[in-house]
């Protein structure tokens, strides 16, 4: 955390977000004041974290529980008391999305049911339904599951399809779980199947990454959305100690496979929907983190509403004690000041690489002459052409983009949610 680069990231990133946001945007994560309740909202997408993994793969940053049969009624109860919380705080909004994540969602589909359930009785949920899917628990019973709770897209965690690969992230199963549970998903009717596959693993060749995502597609995958080994800096996270053997391959490497991911893409008809992102033909696009708004259930999951970012509790028996008293479980809130929610906006058309710049005044109000300016150095340097009235990322664009990315995970994400996880409820913490 402390190395030159690390520092050296971190300034850079705090320079330029201050002078596009402004002085006045505060970066710290507080408790919420007593009197501060989250803002009315009419239309918005909605986040359920299932906190439950059979087993831990070890590169793994989420918020995660080991699955225990007697933690599924507790945890059920919580999360219906949450959504009961949200539709009382910001009234009968529109759902215009909702996705399930975790954890494993699928160790426990009874209890995502109940909480769907829930969510239909308290708000008007109007659009898709997105999950998460782990080979290991895809069968028929699964898929029948799934259609009646009424999902639509379904993500299934592939990773890498060669055994090799799967043990360098701890996956305990053979290649053949992973081809058969995508194959099923393909075969039973859902709007759009997504495999997420891995690269910039360890002794990974570009040649493997392009293997996986040719199996993934013959096995009748229409998404394929890949992404790297993050490197968080586990040496602050104690328990991930033990993983400093793992180590992401150096830059031109990651280059090398992020070139063939685009190049293979590009020749069989999987067009870039977003930085790591591609999508066959004119399925709906399966995605879990561009929606402009969104409210969060479950342990440590975060919500983004009109006046900033609030984030639950890590910790899960916190968590369910006090939603069931009927307590909010927001743990920290960073208010938005100045254009921050508009920049914020801006960042995820940068992810989804094609910006609408029509939108611009719209989004970013005061601040879009700024933004504009900033489009424009984007693409005099190579990383974006107009097209249209949009601007879109190039490759390189696209692939600088992947690497900030992977800085601003290292240096937002895991210092809020190292502290996350330290305390159940932090005073404060700066990013
Ligand atoms: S199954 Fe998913 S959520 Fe659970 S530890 Fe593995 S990667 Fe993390």
């Amino acid at each position: 955390m402390n190395s030159p680069g690390y520092r050296l990231s971190r300034l850079i990133t705090r320079s330029i977000r201050r002078y596009l946001v402004g002085a006045e945007q505060r970066w710290v994560f507080e408790r919420p004041s007593q009197d501060w309740s989250p803002p009315h909202i009419e239309r918005t997408s909605l986040y359920l974290h299932v906190p439950f993994c059979r087993h831990f793969c070890p590169y793994c940053p989420y918020t995660k529980v080991h699955y225990r049969e007697s933690l599924v009624e507790p945890f059920t109860v919580a999360a219906i008391a949450e959504v009961d919380w949200w539709a009382d705080a910001v009234g009968p909004a529109e759902i215009t999305s909702v996705y399930i994540g975790g954890g494993t969602p699928t160790l426990v589909l009874d209890s995502v049911a109940r909480v769907l359930m829930r969510v239909r009785e308290r708000f008007r949920l109007t659009g898709d339904i997105c999950t998460e899917t782990n080979p290991a628990d895809v069968d028929v019973e699964t898929v029948q599951r799934l259609h009646d709770m009424g999902v639509e897209l379904v993500s299934l965690g592939v990773e890498s399809f060669q055994p090799q690969n799967l043990a360098v992230i701890g996956r305990d199963y053979k290649p053949f779980v992973a081809e058969r549970a995508l194959t099923l998903l393909a075969e039973s009717n859902f709007a759009s199947v997504n495999a997420d596959i891995m690269f910039a693993l360890p002794h990974q060749t570009a040649a493997d990454v392009t293997a996986d995502l040719s199996r993934a597609a013959q096995l009748g995958a229409d998404q394929l959305t890949t992404y790297p080994l993050f490197t968080f800096p586990y040496t602050t996270v104690g328990k991930y100690l033990r993983l400093k053997a793992v180590r992401m391959p150096n830059l031109r490497i990651r280059q090398a496979h992020y070139r063939a991911i685009s190049g293979w893409c590009a020749e069989h008809g999987f067009e870039r929907v977003s930085v790591w992102g591609f999508k066959h033909g004119t399925v709906p696009r399966y995605s879990s983190v561009t929606r402009d708004g969104y409210i969060g259930v479950g342990p440590g999951a975060g919500s983004h509403l009109s006046d900033g970012f609030v984030l639950n509790t890590f910790d899960l028996n916190s968590w369910i004690h006090t939603t069931c008293n009927g307590r909010t479980a927001i743990a920290l809130r960073m208010p938005f000041a100045g254009e921050m929610s508009g920049w914020w906006w801006l960042y995820w058309r940068f992810y989804d690489t094609r910006i609408p710049l029509d939108d611009l005044d719209v989004a970013l109000g005061n601040d879009a002459p700024k933004a504009r300016q900033w489009l424009k150095i984007v693409e005099q340097a190579g990383f974006a052409v107009k097209n249209g009235r949009h601007l879109e990322l190039t490759e390189s664009g696209a692939f600088w983009l992947h690497l900030a990315q992977n800085y601003f995970a290292l240096n937002y994400v895991n210092t809020l949610w190292t502290q996350a996880r330290r305390e159940p409820w932090p005073q404060a913490v700066a990013i």
